[in-house]
C-alpha cells in the first residue's frame, strides 16, 4: 500500500475482519474428521484480503500448511514466518529451481522435466527437497496423467535429493458435477493404489483432493488426510445453496465507500457514460467515491444496488473509474459522508460476495481478487462474538 497520511479518511475501503477468519477455520476443521490437515490457501495476496495479516491469524488458528500459487508468493510468506511450511501450487520457471531450498519450500511436480530440475537442485542444496506429486485426474491442467504417476513416483523414489511429502489431485466441477468429481476421486485412488510399496507410508504424505466446493462431497472414510481450504475460510460459499452453509462461517470481506454529493435531477435525465440509463421519475442520487479505479467492475452497471441507511439503492447508469451513481430517492436524509456498502452489512440488510458476483457475471474467487490496490485493507481483530 502506498504511504499515505494516516489521518485522511477513507473514501472507498475493505474491512476485513479477522476474529471471523479465525472463527471460520475453527469451524471448518470442526466439521471435518479430527485426523485432517489443515492446508490454508492463501495465494493471490489470499484472495486480496492482505497476506500478512490473513496468514499470521491462521497460523495462530491452527493451519497445518500454507498453499501459495508462486515462488514470489512463497518468498513473502516465507519473510513473515521463517518456521512456516509452504507448498507452492503453480509450477517454477527454470531460473526459480533455486530458491525452492533457500526458502525451504514444499513444491508441486507434474512432469520428469521437473523431477530431474528439482534433482539437481536438491544436490546443489545438499539437502532434498520436499515435493509433493500432483496426479492429473480430469482437470487437464497441471499434475501428471494418472496412467502415468506410479513411473513418476518412481523417479521421485529413486532420487536421493527429492523427498515425496505428498500426493495429491484437483477437482474440475465439483461444484456442479458430483458424477465426474466421483469419477475424479476414482481415478486419484486408483492411482495411489498404484503407487505401490514403492510409494512411502500413507501416514507420512500429505494426501489431498478437496477444496471448498469439493468438502461437500468428501467421503467420510478414506485415505486422504488433509483439504486445501481457500475461499470457505473467508466466510464465502462456492455456490448459491451449497451444504456447506451448515458449516455456519462468516463473511470476512466488506468492501465499503462513501457519499460525495447528493442531487436532484428531473425525469428523463441520462446518466453516467453511454446514456444507458433514463430516470423515469424525479430522482435524488447519490454520487459514491469509488469505481471500477476501485474494483467495482462494469458489468455491474445498472444491475448492482450498495446499502445506504441499510437499504438497498440501485446503481443508475454506467460504473465509471472513480464514481459510480444510485439511487437514493426513497431514502431519507442522505447526506455527503454517508457510508454505501458494496459488499458487506449495514443495519440488518447484507449484500454478499456471492450475490455481488452474480450481479457482475463473475465468480466470489475472481470478485475477492479484483478489489484492487488503491483501496486500503483495515483490519478488525478483536474477540467478539
Ligand atoms: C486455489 C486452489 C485451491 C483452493 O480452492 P477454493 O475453492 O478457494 O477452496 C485448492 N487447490 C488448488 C490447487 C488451488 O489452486
Amino acid at each position: 500500500m502506498n504511504p499515505r497520511d494516516a489521518s485522511l479518511p477513507l473514501r472507498c475501503w475493505a474491512e476485513i475482519d479477522l476474529a471471523a477468519l479465525e472463527r471460520n477455520l475453527r469451524l471448518i476443521r470442526a466439521s471435518l474428521p479430527a485426523h485432517i490437515r489443515y492446508v490454508a490457501v492463501v495465494k493471490a495476496d489470499a484472495y486480496g484480503h492482505g497476506l500478512q495479516q490473513v496468514a499470521a491469524r491462521l497460523m495462530h488458528a491452527g493451519a497445518d500448511l500454507f498453499a501459495v500459487a508462486n515462488i514470489t508468493e512463497a518468498a513473502q510468506l516465507r519473510e513473515l514466518g521463517p518456521g512456516w511450511p509452504i507448498l507452492v501450487l503453480g509450477p517454477l520457471l527454470p531460473e526459480e529451481d533455486r530458491y525452492v531450498a533457500e526458502y525451504d519450500l514444499a513444491v508441486t511436480v507434474s512432469t520428469q522435466d521437473e523431477v530431474s530440475r528439482l534433482d539437481a537442485a536438491g544436490r546443489a542444496a545438499g539437502r532434498p527437497i520436499s515435493v509433493h506429486l500432483k496426479i492429473d485426474t480430469g482437470m487437464g491442467r497441471l499434475g501428471v496423467w494418472h496412467e502415468e504417476a506410479p513411473a513418476m513416483a518412481g523417479l521421485i523414489a529413486a532420487s536421493p535429493h527429492l523427498r515425496l511429502a505428498g500426493v495429491f489431485t484437483h477437482f474440475a466441477s465439483p461444484d456442479d458435477d458430483p458424477a465426474f468429481t466421483q469419477e475424479q476421486r476414482r481415478r486419484f485412488l486408483a492411482a495411489l493404489g498404484a503407487l505401490g510399496p514403492a510409494g512411502p507410508a500413507p501416514e507420512r504424505l500429505y494426501i489431498h483432493a478437496d477444496n471448498s466446493a469439493a468438502l461437500e462431497t468428501m467421503p467420510g472414510r478414506s485415505p486422504f488426510n488433509a483439504v486445501r481450504v481457500g475461499l470457505l475460510q473467508f466466510g464465502v460459499l462456492p455456490h448459491p445453496g451449497s451444504f456447506l452453509s451448515q458449516v455456519r462461517t462468516e463473511p470476512v470481506f466488506s468492501f465499503r465507500t462513501r457519499v460525495g454529493i447528493v442531487k436532484h435531477l428531473p425525469a428523463g435525465t441520462t446518466v453516467s457514460y453511454g446514456r444507458t440509463r433514463v430516470l423515469a421519475r424525479d430522482s435524488k442520487v447519490a454520487v459514491l467515491c469509488a469505481g471500477y479505479g476501485d474494483g467495482i467492475p462494469r458489468s455491474v452497471s445498472n444491475r448492482a444496488s450498495v446499502l445506504i441507511h441499510g437499504v438497498r439503492c440501485p446503481v443508475l447508469g454506467r460504473v465509471t473509474m472513480d464514481q459510480t451513481v444510485v439511487d437514493t430517492t426513497d431514502v431519507g436524509g442522505v447526506a455527503c459522508g454517508d457510508e454505501a456498502v458494496l459488499i458487506g452489512r449495514q443495519g440488518g440488510a447484507e449484500i454478499s460476495v456471492g450475490e455481488f458476483s452474480r450481479w457482475a457475471d463473475t465468480i466470489p474467487w475472481e470478485t475477492l481478487c479484483s478489489v484492487t490496490k488503491r483501496v486500503p485493507r483495515v483490519y478488525r481483530t478483536a474477540l467478539g462474538t
